[in-house]
């Protein structure tokens, strides 16, 4: 199971926490608290067709 992504408001760094904190997750970057969870996104579109036309060869 993937981690879930979460990114920091202060800096911008994304990163992922595969463990629950009780306390929640810190940036590992500037270690500030005010992270927010990420939406899970599908790949887009774009993407799923490059790699069709790359995997084909
Ligand atoms: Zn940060």
């Amino acid at each position: 199971m993937p981690g879930k992504e979460y990114q920091c408001k202060d800096c911008g760094r994304a990163f992922l926490v595969y463990e629950e904190e009780k306390r929640g997750p810190k940036c590992p970057s500037c270690e500030g608290g005010n992270v927010a969870r990420k939406e899970a996104q599908p790949l887009p579109e774009w993407l799923l067709q490059l790699k069709n036309k790359t995997g084909s060869s």
